[in-house]
């Protein structure tokens, strides 16, 4: 691996490239750095590379990095995609631009609570299984489709999109990409504010391109910027 910039730099030319492929503008896709388990010195190395939106899962580390005096000056967005604990989410909901992993309709109703309590409108993605393993956090398709009108319902906070982490296998990975945005199709069928539900987080460093050419919005990438965890 080279250095974070040049990771960052090598990402960008295939972000590009995969756009290019699928006739898609590169504006259309956000990277998202994910910092998970790597010191606020790296976050502060990959921004100064060029902004970006960096990423974290762990509610602890996320606070622990965000209070660090190393980045009291950058204006960073910070995205949460990991899976909040009821405990931790008053302390995370005012600092994040995005909670992508809601994965029950009971975290979303406690992150409304929480949200109408301090007075903030959040933005939130529904996690889903598009893989079927059991082992994977998330909605199953069908679960997210008979929840929406409930959730549309919920008080200070606005579904925003779907977020998901594909199988290993390659192709399988593609068909679970191509499922997820089939079902935002059908999600924007039924919401009141279909111009608010456009985002796609799917991709990571293995499978980002293929994402991109499933219609990802968003993929957030760890390995590929700041070496193995
Ligand atoms: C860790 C993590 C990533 C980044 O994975 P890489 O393979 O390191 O790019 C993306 N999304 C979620 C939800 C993660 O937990």
């Amino acid at each position: 691996m080279g250095s974070i910039a040049t990771n960052i730099r090598n990402i960008r030319e295939l972000i590009k490239a995969a756009c290019l492929s699928a006739g898609r503008q590169p504006e259309e896709v956000r990277l998202i750095a994910v910092s998970k388990t790597k010191p606020a010195s790296l976050v502060k190395e990959a921004f100064e590379a060029g902004p970006m939106e960096f990423g974290e899962s762990y509610g602890q580390e996320f606070l622990e990095k965000y209070e660090d005096p190393l980045l009291d000056k950058m204006p960073i967005e910070w995205h949460f995609i990991g899976h909040l604990q009821s405990n931790k989410i008053r302390f995370i909901i005012d600092k994040v631009s995005l909670v992508h992993g809601i994965d029950k309709l009971s975290t979303a109703e406690e992150l409304s609570k929480r949200a109408l309590q301090q007075s903030l409108q959040i933005d939130y993605l529904l996690e889903v299984n598009t893989s079927g393993e059991a082992s994977k956090y998330g909605m199953q398709p069908n679960e997210v489709l008979s929840t929406a009108e409930t959730l549309f319902r919920l008080p200070n906070i606005t579904l925003r999109g779907l977020m998901t982490i594909a199988s290993p296998d390659r192709e399988k990975a593609r068909e679970e990409f191509h499922q997820l945005r089939l079902l935002l199709e059908s999600l924007k069928k039924i919401t009141p504010e279909p111009l608010k539900l456009t985002e796609l987080s799917m991709g990571m460093s293995g499978d980002f391109e293929d994402a991109i050419h499933e219609g990802a919005t968003m993929i957030r990438v760890g390995t590929a910027i700041f070496g193995w965890r």
